[in-house]
């Protein structure tokens, strides 16, 4: 070992050097890190999320209670009940249950869907700790699950 390595060793320069290094990145207008929750991502158009049941123009739910979506979901998560109105002849819908935990957001739910009522939303804040309120039903799935909001 050199005189000049030993004086290096001794004076621990290899440790400043990479300190320096370091210090010189912590300026927090350099960071790169999104800082989330507090800085919202910004979400591909395509992305799939939370699903909902959309309504049209005059505020009533588009769907029509066809059950495609619930045929064509190869999980078979999605759960569609529904009556016959005695006057119209029409299925009326009464319950609309989803269980997120299992799906996998492939979209072909909304594919299927002839009447645009299901669609799997830019909503991605779906962690939960636990698969208990995972079940989503139809006020769920018409209103979105509350997202909170958080303060500077
Ligand atoms: S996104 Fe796919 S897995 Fe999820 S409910 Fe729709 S069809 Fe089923
Ligand atoms: S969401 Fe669409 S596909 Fe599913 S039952 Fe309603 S109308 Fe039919």
């Amino acid at each position: 070992m050199t005189i000049r390595e030993m004086l290096r060793r001794f004076f621990l320069v290899d440790l400043l050097q990479g300190m320096w290094v370091t210090f010189r990145h912590q300026n927090p207008a350099d960071l790169v890190t999104e800082q989330y929750p507090l800085q919202r991502p910004d979400i591909s158009d395509r992305f799939r999320g939370q699903p909902r049941l959309m309504k049209g123009e005059d505020g009533k739910l588009l769907c029509t209670a066809c059950g495609a979506c619930a045929l064509a979901c190869p999980e078979k998560l999605i759960k569609v009940g529904s009556v016959r109105d005695p006057e119209t002849k029409k299925k009326v819908l009464t319950e609309f249950d989803f269980d997120l935990g299992r799906c996998m957001f492939c979209g072909l739910c909304e594919e299927a869907c002839p009447s645009d009522a299901i669609l799997l939303s830019p909503d991605y804040e779906l962690a939960l700790y636990t698969r208990e309120g995972m079940e989503l039903q139809r006020p769920q799935l018409e209103d979105g699950i509350e997202r909170k909001v958080y303060e500077k």
